[in-house]
């Protein structure tokens, strides 16, 4: 099945992102994480999505649509895939949807993880996470062993440059006003589960597990005959 992820920052798509590719093996792809790696090592598209992302605003679509296009026609993610962070924009999800349709394939749902903005900040300002892995700690719910190295990897431990009171209320109008239209798209064409993030990550993990499972998944998963 083709998941997509969304909420706004701090939300947990990341860590639930996770646990449903480990649980079902469909692969967990965080564009985020995927551009930060290209700009690190400094290849086209790390190029071209540099200056958008230090700007702290979205990389255009037509980039953000190629990217996404290679990546899907690569045999890894032809069972599954859970994609955390794209589609992200009404354009992107057409896009996205246009291609898929091509390769007879459909996105099978959207879950959307629902979080008030105090509690993200909250929870933003005591997130570290893992500059190798990705892997997501948070020193209060789910701290790491030892404080500067992830228990998955051994890779160093950092803080975001854009976990910051200021661009996490930045993030959250642009999710308000780029991201939630979106949400509205998939809405219309009944893919969408809202999760309350209440309750610990295993709480919210059965609701994901539930919005899956559910009957309004089957046809998806049908379709795609897995
Ligand atoms: P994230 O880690 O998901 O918060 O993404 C970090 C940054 O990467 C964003 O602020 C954007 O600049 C860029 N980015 C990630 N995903 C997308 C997307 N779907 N469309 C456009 N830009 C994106």
């Amino acid at each position: 099945m083709i998941v997509v992820l969304a909420g706004p920052p701090g939300a947990g798509k990341g860590t639930h992102g996770r646990r449903i590719s480990a649980k079902r093996g469909w692969p967990h792809v965080s564009s985020g994480d995927l551009l930060r790696e290209a700009v690190d090592s400094g290849t086209e598209l790390g190029k071209q999505a540099e200056e958008y992302m230090a700007a702290g605003v979205l990389v255009p679509d037509e980039i953000m649509l190629e990217w996404v296009e290679e990546l899907l026609g690569r045999p890894e993610y032809a069972q599954g895939v859970v994609l955390d962070g794209f589609p992200r924009t009404v354009p992107q999800a057409m896009g996205l949807d246009d291609l898929l349709k091509r390769r007879g394939r459909d996105v099978g749902r959207v879950l959307v993880f629902d979080i008030d903005q105090d509690a993200a900040i909250r929870r933003l300002a005591t997130r570290i996470s893992c500059s190798k892995c990705g892997f997501v700690y948070n020193l209060t719910s789910n701290p790491p062993d030892d404080i500067g190295t992830c228990r998955a990897c051994g890779g160093e431990l950092e803080t975001r440059d854009d976990d910051t009171a200021e661009t996490i209320r930045a993030r959250f109008d642009e999710y308000r006003t780029l991201t939630e239209p979106m949400v509205e798209y998939y809405r219309k064409r009944g893919k969408v589960s809202i999760i309350s993030t209440e309750g610990g990550i295993d709480d919210v993990g059965r609701r994901v597990t539930e919005a899956l499972d559910g009957p309004r998944a089957v046809g998806a998963r049908g379709r795609e005959k897995e």
